[in-house]
């Protein structure tokens, strides 16, 4: 007789899901590269406390031209920060002050794990309800061109 293995859940970190829905993130087969294990992994490991325990990966392949992100390329991920506090993903805190203090520190601990070859973008205007994460060793500068990005 085989023994059940246990499964270490706590150990595991959070859920990681991609949005679903009509407004859900776009993946290809180009996503599950290393560059992209690497971003979501550390974010995991990272990460404050979410809603329901779950990282959720809220965009992923975007249209749009390279030099302004590297979502056309399948080389950047956004993933939830601030939002809904019922929404799974978004960070738990007492207040959007609290909150945006979460997500700052959250983004900090991703810049050092990752790295000069990763841009990690979070803050106002455009990045408060996600962190925009891309691996880009030329170390372009980062220019959305529209809110979002
Ligand atoms: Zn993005």
């Amino acid at each position: 007789m085989v023994a059940e293995v246990e499964v270490p859940w706590a150990r595991l970190g959070p859920r990681v899901e991609w949005k679903t829905g009509t407004s859900g993130a776009w993946s290809f087969g180009r996503h599950y590269a290393p560059e992209i294990a690497t971003i979501v992994r550390a974010a995991a490991e990272t990460a404050p406390t979410l809603v329901q325990n779950t990282l959720i990966i809220t965009e992923g392949w975007r249209a749009g031209v390279p030099q302004a992100s590297l979502h056309p390329a399948c080389k950047a991920v956004d993933i939830r920060a601030i939002d809904d506090a019922m929404r799974p993903g978004a960070i738990v805190g007492e207040d959007d002050e609290q909150k945006l203090l979460y997500g700052a520190r959250w983004a900090t601990r991703l810049r050092e794990k990752l790295g000069t070859d990763y841009d990690v973008v979070f803050g106002p205007p455009n990045h408060l309800n996600h962190i925009h994460i891309e691996r880009d060793v030329k170390r372009r500068p980062y220019r959305p061109v529209k809110e979002g990005e």
